[in-house]
């Protein structure tokens, strides 16, 4: 697919794909003009990508547009488009080629719309910018500043966490735990974000994760979110706008001060989820009431400190906090790129699982094949299940000395909890050592296969 960017008729394509995907989130377009669109990139990684970055942007915009939105939307982006083209012919002609025109097009286009979305705020909170109009023009202007301006980024956080579990996983016991992200702005963008226990990396296609106590390797396209809440920290160029955009008025609150040069905002948020089983609250910023405090340059709009504080009633504790922000740094451009060793297993998520024996049943089935088919060592019975774990249908000699001729003791009811998109079911079995394990094994068949996979609750350490 990469080849055929280069030809010269193929460039043409890529280019109208670009400038009429926006008509797919268009209603009143027809649909052969849609289909073709999506044909294209349905066989184009480069704009299948750039319509992904699109997807995020507008499911960002979408419930709070306004009924004439859409079309109000589609002008600024035409007109925007316009713009760029008279100034793209007095550039260089490779710049044209590495301009990442559409994410900065849907860039304006969600600033511009929020714009309308800005005023509540602004009505009932004395402390937000006063003169809505010249805010979000100054919004508009130095947040796309502030994309041209940032070439490179180091940041250091402290998380309180485990160095060896999910990146989102917080925990007010947990001890802080070092992160660094490298971010190169470049076209496609390139990043690294690391702890002593997990790192990955995205090279522009793909991104890589390395789970060092395990020596686990996984890749995903660029657009999967490995990274879970430490995404938005990738564009701090963007993190003024969104706050605010999503700013949710059913118990949240949202205060901005500008002094001295600085713009103070504090958001303070529910936990976002479903509680009736209370298993995931406190365990990642979104699933916990929490208190968001940046400080932002108000020329530039970037991200200078950041705190976060999970509130439990009375008591709050500081979970991440912003140790330093590098603009325009000088990075190791190998730290881009993720060292697999030779020979070793690298699990590809984007693959589509397959597994009968594992659909169309409940996730409390699912445990039980698994349990039974781990005691009778039936290994290609459940390596479908597994295959977040081991990937190529084969199970590892560590998974199978320890599992192997386990005895299921019981199994609970499934509950879903927080966020997670699947469900979880407690479990309690005995190990050939003799040790009883208890816990919630994490079960998912959200792919289009429709096959339970576990994802969580079952370990090798
Ligand atoms: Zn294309």
């Amino acid at each position: 697919m990469d080849i055929e960017k280069h030809q010269g008729g193929k460039i043409m394509d890529c280019e109208k794909c670009k400038q009429e995907m926006v008509n797919l989130f268009d209603t009143n377009v027809d649909s052969m003009l849609q289909e073709s669109i999506l044909k294209h990139i349905n066989q184009c990684s480069d704009c299948q990508k750039e319509y992904h970055n699109a997807l995020e942007i507008i499911s960002m915009l979408k419930p709070k547009l306004q009924p004439n939105a859409p079309f109000l939307l589609k002008q600024n982006i035409m007109n925007q488009l316009k713009m760029e083209d008279t100034e793209m012919k007095t550039q260089d002609p490779k710049v044209k080629k590495i301009s990442p025109r559409f994410k900065k097009i849907l860039m304006v286009a969600a600033i511009v719309t929020m714009a309308m979305v800005i005023i509540p705020i602004v009505n009932n909170n004395p402390n937000v910018f006063n003169g809505t109009a010249r805010a979000a023009n100054s919004l508009f202007e130095n947040s796309i500043r502030a994309t041209q301006l940032v070439k490179s980024m180091i940041v250091k956080l402290k998380v309180r966490t485990l160095a060896n579990d999910n990146f989102s996983l917080i925990g007010a016991n947990y001890e802080m735990v070092n992160h660094t992200i490298y971010k190169s702005f470049s076209n496609p963008d390139k990043w690294r974000v690391e702890k002593p226990g997990r790192v990955i990396v995205c090279d522009g296609e793909n991104q890589f994760m390395h789970i060092v106590n395990v020596q686990e390797f996984y890749k995903a396209p660029s657009y999967h979110n490995m990274i879970e809440d430490f995404k938005g920290l990738l564009e701090p160029e963007k993190i003024l706008i969104k706050e605010q955009y999503n700013f949710k008025k059913d118990g949240s609150t949202l205060s901005m001060k500008v002094t001295d040069g600085l713009v103070y905002l504090t958001v303070t948020d529910k936990a976002q989820g479903d509680f009736t089983n209370d298993y995931m609250l406190n365990t990642s910023i979104g699933e916990s009431d929490n208190r968001r405090e940046y400080v932002f340059d108000n020329d530039t709009k970037l991200l200078k400190e950041l705190k976060i504080y999970l509130v439990e009633g009375k008591k709050e504790t500081l979970i991440v906090s912003l140790e330093s922000i590098e603009y325009n740094a000088s990075i190791d451009p190998s730290l881009f790129v993720l060292d697999i060793p030779k020979g070793q297993e690298c699990i590809d998520l984007a693959v589509v699982p397959k597994g009968e024996v594992f659909t169309n049943i409940t996730s409390k089935k699912a445990a039980e094949i698994l349990f039974n088919g781990l005691s009778k060592k039936d290994w290609s019975l459940v390596a479908p299940v597994l295959i977040h774990y081991e990937s190529d249908g084969e199970l590892s000699g560590d998974m199978k000395e320890k599992f192997g001729g386990l005895t299921l003791l019981q199994l609970g009811e499934p509950f879903k909890s927080g966020q997670y998109a699947g469900e979880f079911v407690p479990y309690e079995i005995r190990l050939k050592s003799g040790k009883i394990v208890r816990h919630n094994l994490a079960l998912r068949n959200d792919n289009p296969n429709g096959v339970w996979l576990i994802d969580g609750g079952f370990s090798m350490d």
